[in-house]
């Protein structure tokens, strides 16, 4: 699987966070130092996929599209009810007047899909970062899902030459259907939500900007909301995925000790898949294939 799927990311609170899937073209989230990071690999970039409108999650978008414009690329994808995105985009095609009209702009619902490269799909789901938001649509998580063509239930066990006859009589949409194999969620800014929402992803990644409860404090009366790193690996065990990839650390830490802290608590929860670390202030290239800080 980490062959196949090459992650950059970068992501530290309160100063950028970008995460970029190349087979896919996919960016989630447009921090600031985006293009520094990933020079000419920027122009890859069919789909960006931003969670929410804090500055560290979105800053990148204007250097990103001064550079990369062209012919309706990249897509923007943003949570319905962010003004911030419009008033980007106005001001975005004013002030670089080359990029006027080229890439478009989408406003998400939760649940709403978009098709990515050949036989993916993104979704949108609701995250829990604002606390304020009501029945707005303020931030997002992303989904990613692999179209899958199968045989329908009820022609397993046909002999190929049957299934061939049926086929050409009435079509392959007859005997086969398209199901969706869950491929990659990323919370985005978020409290950590039930288990559920990401059971069957094998790849999961999810915010953990506080080390412990301590360091969050009382976060009841704050105005956004993150993760605290104990409640995120309790959840992981929960949903299970094949690999783990925690982001969005304070930078009250030193990398040390959030992959000391990671290694502690995946060894005292057992944890039985492989996690991975963005420290604060690293640039991680192809990640999936840098040896994982946590083995089971
Ligand atoms: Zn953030």
């Amino acid at each position: 699987m980490s062959q196949q799927i090459t992650i950059t990311a970068y992501s530290t609170a309160l100063f950028s966070t970008w995460i970029f899937v190349a087979q896919w073209r996919l960016l989630l989230d447009a921090g600031d130092g985006v293009c520094a990071g990933l020079l000419q690999k920027t122009r890859k970039i069919h789909t960006i996929a931003v969670t929410h409108a804090d500055r560290d999650h979105l800053a990148g978008l204007f250097q990103l599209l001064q550079l990369n414009a062209r012919d309706g690329v990249p897509r923007i994808l943003y949570p319905a009810d962010c003004g911030s995105f419009p008033a980007l985009a106005a001001f975005s095609e004013k002030f670089d007047p080359h990029t006027e009209g080229q890439a478009t702009w989408t406003a998400m619902q939760p649940g709403e899909v978009v098709p990515l490269v050949q036989g993916y799909k993104l979704r949108s789901a609701s995250s829990f970062h604002f606390t304020d938001a009501g029945a707005q649509v303020k931030s997002l998580s992303y989904l990613v899902v692999r179209e899958v063509r199968s045989l329908k239930p009820q022609y397993v066990g046909n002999s190929q030459a049957e299934l061939d006859r049926i086929r050409q009589e009435h079509g392959a949409d007859q005997i086969t259907q398209v199901t969706e194999e869950p491929v990659l969620a990323y919370s985005g800014d978020t409290t950590v939500s039930n288990a559920d929402t990401w059971r069957g992803y094998k790849i999961l990644i999810h915010e953990a900007t506080y080390l412990s409860h301590k360091d969050a404090g009382d976060q009841s009366g704050r105005h956004n909301q993150h993760s605290v790193l104990p409640d995120v690996l309790e959840m992981a065990k929960q949903a299970g995925p094949q690999v783990l990839v925690l982001t969005h650390f304070s930078p009250r830490y030193k990398p040390a000790e959030v992959l000391d802290t990671v290694r502690q608590q995946c060894r005292s929860l057992e944890l039985a898949f492989p996690v991975h670390v963005v420290p604060p202030g690293e640039i991680m290239r192809d990640l999936l294939s840098a040896a994982p800080i946590w083995r089971p």
